[in-house]
């Protein structure tokens, strides 16, 4: 609560705190108050009025009684004492009176004093009545004696009946004397009490007018003013609730008149208020993400009514449609905005017509579609209805994503380097074919691997290799048909699909050609290359109508003619297959053999020619087939290498030789081959280092002999771990010298502590001088790399005067030992004094 809430609670009143404060404010009403104070000042006015009344009541009747009663009994009462006196002096003069004239007038004159006497009797005033009642007979009576007897002139009488009369007159006027005597003193009482009842109406005045002025003046004013601050400080919360504030106290709440029901009221309006404010906040929060998020879609997007207007689009489907804000604005028509696009010449579909018809037909339910516009845009508008007749579009711009999937598509089913088909489109256009080969037409699929890529690769490193591939691609391309299709399948394979190849004839001219144009020297970057290609063919229907039986046909082909010799096409025979077959069988038979420890090692001596003794023994697979006998290793180690078994096989071997080599004299070391696919299928290093700590060997008598294949792949991890081993020690050779690529590459990339040089050379040279040329050069590029030379197959004694002459350092060959099993080289080992031999 901020400390200027409490600004607003009322100043204190002159009355605040009073008890009558705390009457007034807290339990009546605002009316009841005004009543309350209207009823006092009523309650005055009457009671004033009522004195009032009072007064001019006894005003009244005080004044009726003192004029009625008193003043008339006064006058009545003069009146009577005055005819009482002038019928006095005339009974009285009587007898003296002689003028008997005289004396009638006199008695005339009495007598209508007798009268007017008698009319008072009307006066109504019973006193007076009495009097004149009692007196007037006997004046009368005395009158009349008296007069008669001044008449009779019996004056003497005449003055004893007038002495007589005297004493009535004057007890009838002493009598009526004493009446007025009463009458005054009877005004004076009710004068008395007239004063009596103004004094107090006085009073009643001066209280009434006080307790007016107490209603009217300090209890009304304070009532008014209490009630005007408490009004003027809740305005001043309205307002200020009206300008959005908030946080402010409303007071008197707790009061319990109207004021209070106000306050309570606004208290009500505030919380309201705040809501309303919280609302007014998380609409606009609602609302600036819904417009962030709305404008900052990829997808435009535009809803519409059920009269098919605008009601909102965003920023980007006014992009899409090169609409201003304007165009797009509320209200627009679709049709409106459709025209709109038609005149500035940007539609999708054959028309402006066709375009106006597909946007403005009326759609019932949700639906996707894509517009090509003319601009060469495709966008897909989807559709969905809103409950109140509108719908809600969304757009997307797919051109790019169109491009991309065709891309896509076409990357999936193409080679990135050639562009030629991949192997997922040659298989599909292989079903296609097939399917039409049921219809009785024929086709051919030819197989081709590149002979010597791999050298050319490697010594003239990736890019050229890759160009080569794509020049190769190219000649293919450009010598086959258009309904042909060429594939390249990976690495340095490719394959040809020929249709309409009715009769082999057919599929081997073009193998021919194929070998013919690939075996054409290329230049590439200034070099000139020179490769060849085998090709193996299989036909369908004549070979399989399935597309994988085909391509292993063709594949079995492919592997006969590379057996043949480079640059040959061989045709598919049915025997391929049994061949195959028969290699699967071995593989099953070598798994149960793995299993059951059929194999074994066996170990060929080295022969050091400068010590003549043996320096080392080669570990040799050997496996005694239970049907079949012997297995040459050729026969079952690349079985093993393609079924995956040769990790768990070249593991074993490793760990066994390890194991032998301990038993054999120290200084003799064992060597174990590895093959290329080991290093795929496994660490190497750590199977080589756990082999040596299991068996305790030290690593310089371990010696490693690997092909220059397992250099191939220009893999880091392959090098890195060769030089990790013979930094420890290993021995590292480089075997079958001779009959791979292009060996000097591997040489260089390798640091081997020496090569063996292929039996091959040594056996199958086809003139003595081509053996001893090529042998005198491998020992010399050995000599100058500072390695060792190892010649392999050496039978006889010209054989070894050959490679002796030529300087190799160290043979091996059935002239010292076949290999055997390791007792035996042991046997071996302790016999072999070559020098001693030949000095013999
Ligand atoms: P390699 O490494 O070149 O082994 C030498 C081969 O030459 C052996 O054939 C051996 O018996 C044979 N040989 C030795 N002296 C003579 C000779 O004077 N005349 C003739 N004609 N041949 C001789 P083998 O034992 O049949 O092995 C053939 C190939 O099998 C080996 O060639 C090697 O590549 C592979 N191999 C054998 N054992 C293993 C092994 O444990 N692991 C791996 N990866 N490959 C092995
Ligand atoms: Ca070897
Ligand atoms: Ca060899």
């Amino acid at each position: 609560m901020s400390d200027h809430a409490f600004e607003l609670v009322p100043a204190p009143t002159a009355i605040a705190g009073s008890p009558l404060r705390k009457i007034v404010a807290w339990h009546l009403g605002i009316a009841g108050k005004f009543w309350l104070v209207a009823s006092l000042t009523l309650l005055t006015i009457l009671l004033l009025a009522v004195q009032a009344l009072r007064l001019a009541e006894v005003t009244r009747s005080a004044s009726r009684h003192v004029q009625i009663q008193v003043l008339g009994g006064i006058t009545t009462a003069t009146e009577l004492e005055i005819l009482l006196e002038r019928h006095r002096r005339l009974v009285e003069s009587a007898p003296a009176e002689v003028d008997r004239k005289q004396l009638d007038h006199d008695q005339l004159n009495a007598m209508s004093v007798e009268t007017e006497l008698e009319g008072l009797l009307a006066s109504g005033e019973w006193d007076l009545i009495e009097i004149i009642e009692d007196v007037l007979p006997r004046l009368r009576v005395l009158r009349r004696q008296v007069f008669l007897f001044a008449a009779n002139l019996a004056q003497d009488k005449a003055s004893v009946v007038a002495a007589e009369y005297n004493a009535a007159a004057t007890a009838a006027a002493k009598r009526s004397f004493d009446y007025r005597a009463l009458r005054a003193r009877d005004t004076a009482a009710w004068a008395r009490q007239t004063i009596a009842t103004a004094d107090a109406f006085q009073w009643w005045l001066w209280l009434s007018l006080g307790a007016m002025l107490i209603t009217l003046g300090p209890l009304g004013l304070s009532m008014i003013h209490n009630m005007i601050s408490r009004l003027v400080s809740l305005r001043a919360i309205i307002m200020r609730l009206a300008g959005n504030e908030t946080n402010i106290e409303v007071p008197g709440t707790n009061d319990g008149d109207e004021v209070g029901d106000i306050a309570r009221a606004i208290t009500v309006f505030k919380a309201n208020a705040i809501a309303l404010l919280d609302n007014d906040a998380r609409l606009a929060r609602l609302n600036r993400q819904f417009d962030a998020a709305l404008n900052n879609m990829t997808h435009g997007l535009c809803m519409l009514d059920g009269e098919q207007r605008v009601v909102i689009t965003n920023m980007r489907f006014r992009e899409l449609y090169r609409l201003s804000a304007d165009d797009a604005a509320p209200g627009t028509t679709m049709r409106d905005m459709v025209e709109g696009r038609i005149a500035a010449g940007f539609y999708a579909g054959n028309s402006p017509d066709e375009y106006r018809k597909r946007l403005l037909r009326p759609t019932t339910e949700t639906s996707v579609e894509v517009h090509h516009y003319i601009d060469g845009r495709s966008i897909s508008i989807s559709r969905s209805p809103m409950l109140d007749g509108g719908w809600v579009t969304i757009h997307e711009d797919i051109t790019d994503s169109q491009h991309a999937a065709r891309r896509i598509a076409h990357m999936a089913t193409h080679d990135a380097l050639t562009n030629l088909a991949n192997r997922v489109l040659l298989r599909e256009r292989l079903d296609n074919e097939i399917a039409r080969c049921r219809r009785g037409r024929g086709m051919a699929l030819l197989s081709l691997d590149l002979d010597r890529f791999k050298a050319v690769n490697d010594t003239l490193g990736h890019p050229i290799g890759d160009a080569l591939l794509q020049a190769v691609a190219d000649r293919l391309r450009q010598n086959v048909r258009e309904i042909d299709t060429v594939a390249r399948l990976g690495g340095d394979e490719f394959a040809v699909l020929q249709t309409d190849a009715d009769c082999p004839e057919f599929a081997l001219g073009l193998a021919q050609r194929l070998i013919s144009v690939i075996s054409a020297p290329y230049a590439i970057s200034g070099h000139a290359i020179e490769i060849g290609t085998s090709i193996g063919i299989a036909l369908a229907p004549r070979d399989s109508s399935d597309a994988d039986e085909l391509i292993k046909c063709a594949d079995m082909a492919l592997y006969r003619a590379k057996e043949n010799g480079r640059g040959t096409a061989v045709m598919y025979e049915p025997d391929f297959q049994t061949q195959s077959l028969a290699r699967r069988a071995i593989e099953q038979d070598l798994r149960h053999a793995m299993a059951s420890n059929a194999l074994e090692l066996y170990y060929q001596p080295v022969v050091d020619l400068e010590t003549g003794t043996v320096s080392s023994v080669e570990a040799l697979l050997r496996w005694k087939h239970w049907e079949r006998g012997w297995v040459p290793p050729m026969e079952f180690v690349p079985v093993a290498e393609e079924a995956g078994l040769i990790g768990v096989l070249g593991q074993w071997v490793l760990e066994t030789a390890c194991k032998a080599a301990i038993r054999l004299p120290p200084g003799v070391k064992v060597a174990v081959n590895l093959s290329p696919r080991q290093f795929s299928a496994g660490d190497v290093g750590s199977q080589v280092i756990d082999a040596l700590a299991v068996s305790g060997l030290a690593a310089n008598r371990l010696t490693l002999e690997i092909t220059e294949s397992t250099l191939l792949k220009e893999d880091g991890a392959v090098i890195d771990t060769l030089n990790r081993l013979r930094s420890l020690g290993v021995t590292i050779m480089l075997d079958d010298f001779g009959t791979g690529y292009s060996s000097m590459s591997y040489l260089r990339r390798f640091p081997f502590d020496g090569l063996k040089i292929d039996k091959s050379f040594i056996r199958d040279a086809s003139s003595q001088d081509d053996r001893v040329a090529i042998v005198n050069a491998i020992v010399t590029m050995a000599q100058s790399l500072r390695m060792k030379s190892v010649a392999e197959g050496v039978e006889d004694a010209a054989d070894l005067e050959l490679v002796r002459a030529a300087g190799c350092t160290h043979v091996q060959g059935y002239l010292f030992s076949r290999p055997v099993p390791f007792d035996q080289v042991i046997t071996v080992i302790a016999g072999c004094r070559l020098n001693e031999g030949l000095a013999a």
